[in-house]
């Protein structure tokens, strides 16, 4: 970062700091998530906001070794307290934070000490990729999906602090658990939309207290900031209202868990590729050949995408979590689920949803991922098997290998394996963050090894 560039960005804070001053901002949070997917922070007083957006707010590069438990592992890039980044505010995703009154926030990109971005900055890796795509004339819209269940934030003494009470008894998709929870969403929707979040819908999901919200599609690093934003606004609401939100893979051993789809598109010329070719469902042949990249880096992209020991408690057949490699129209059963949209819409709407991934992820990370292994399937060439049409589960082992799917990694070691083999997801993230994504799985394999599934996601029920 050049002196030029510090000055234009203190001068950008200093020229809103008036509006925040009127909107009753004090202070600013300044968010970005580790390997592990929590989202960590650091936070400055509106007066100096000018000053840490020309020079950043000093952290720690310990953080990328954090584990979900915040015990640290000695990695080999990751993990060491020597040295320091600067956490730079994006102002762009400045959002005056309408779940903690007086209190704003901007993303951050995380820098070194000489102005060069941080090489295991998750955010700044995600908007190289994203200008890459776009050298090659190709954006892509995206949005993720949330999930999360609601427990009672006030126990009964003596209860275990940890316990999940779902905060809902009402049916699945009811319209009881939806009056259960009525002023409780009215204050989410209030609360997103003052934020400038495009909700597309609210409903009650499936799960124990379970509920969801899915939001518009924005360019990738927008959309990663908005699902940082969403989670915790969702958290602040939850809080008001006494209640404990969880995002958790799976918050208890039985039953759904909460996943965290990602909806892709691809565009060139403002078409877009998903929809009005001449392939299967509409695909154009970059369009397939996306998505055919998407399908074949999928078992590494777990490693990123499903990143939680817990992941695997959710990751299982018939779950509507996608746990096969393969992909069909509208299939909750397939990784990747294809959507055109109704006809008349589908210019607009046709897209492809990853189903696999949940929100332990580091949404930038996994987003990069899945970029990367987008435009290897683009460079390739590379062509989609044949749609499946039914849940892959119904079918025998001799079933599934005749007709060419194959099971997803079943535990976290098999997906960082995977990861650790593919060389198009390990060189695009470059040697010092694959090195430590990798490291941080294995503390955290580590870390619950022989733990039942009870006794796993208790431990990270309240994490993410
Ligand atoms: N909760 C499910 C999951 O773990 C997804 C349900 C749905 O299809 O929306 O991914
Ligand atoms: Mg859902």
């Amino acid at each position: 970062m050049e002196l030029q560039e510090r000055d234009e960005r203190r001068a950008a804070a200093e020229a809103v700091l008036d509006r925040l001053t009127s909107a009753g901002v004090v202070g600013v949070v300044l968010p970005w998530v580790d390997t592990s997917g929590i989202t960590r922070m650091k936070s400055v007083p509106l007066a100096t906001l000018p000053s840490a957006a020309q020079w950043g707010v000093g952290m720690s590069p310990v953080f990328d070794g954090f584990l979900v438990d915040d015990s640290i592992v000695a990695g080999t890039y990751a993990g060491s307290a020597m040295g320091d980044l600067r956490l730079h505010p994006d102002l762009s995703g400045l959002t005056v934070l309408a779940g903690q009154p007086g209190w704003a926030w901007a993303p951050v990109d995380r820098y070194a000490q000489d102005g060069t971005p941080h090489v295991q900055c998750s955010r700044s890796l995600l908007r190289r990729l994203v200008g890459e795509l776009a050298d090659e004339g190709l954006t892509v819209r995206a949005a993720f999906e949330i999930e999360w269940v609601l427990g009672e934030a006030d126990l009964p003494e003596g209860a275990d602090p940890d316990a999940f009470v779902p905060a809902l008894s009402g049916p699945a998709y009811s319209m009881t658990r939806h009056i259960e929870v009525s002023d409780y969403a009215r204050d989410l929707l209030a609360a997103l939309a003052d934020q400038g979040i495009a909700v597309a819908q609210f409903h009650p999901e499936y799960a124990a207290g379970q509920l969801e919200v899915s939001v518009g599609t924005g360019d990738p690093v927008a959309a990663a900031d908005t699902a940082l934003l969403v989670r915790s606004t969702i958290r602040a609401v939850s809080m008001a209202h006494g209640l404990r939100a969880s995002f958790s893979p799976k918050v208890t051993a039985d039953g759904v868990g909460n996943g965290g789809h990602v909806h892709l598109s691809l565009w060139r010329d403002d078409q877009n590729l998903m929809s009005g070719g001449s392939g299967t469902f509409g695909l154009t042949g970059d369009g397939e050949a996306f998505i055919a990249g998407l399908l074949r880096h999928l078992p590494g992209l777990l490693a990123v995408g499903a990143p939680s020991v817990a992941s695997y408690l959710r990751l299982v057949p018939s779950h509507w979590a996608g746990a096969f490699a393969a992909w069909g129209l509208e299939n909750r059963e397939t990784a990747l689920r294809f959507v055109t949209g109704p006809s008349g819409h589908r210019q607009a709407a046709a897209n492809v949803e990853i189903k696999s991934v949940d929100a332990a992820a580091n949404p930038y990370l996994l987003m990069a991922g899945l970029l990367a292994a987008g435009r290897a399937g683009l460079r390739a060439g590379a062509t989609l098997p044949d749609p499946v049409g039914i849940d892959p589960a119904s079918l025998t082992d001799e079933g599934r290998r005749e007709a060419g799917i194959a099971a997803l990694p079943a535990s976290l070691e098999e997906a960082v394996r995977a990861f650790e083999a593919d060389e198009v997801l390990t060189s695009a993230y470059g040697t010092e963050l694959a090195t430590t994504i990798a490291e941080v799985r294995r503390g955290e394999i580590a870390l619950f090894d022989g733990m039942s599934p009870e006794g796993i996601t208790k431990a990270v029920r309240w994490r993410h």
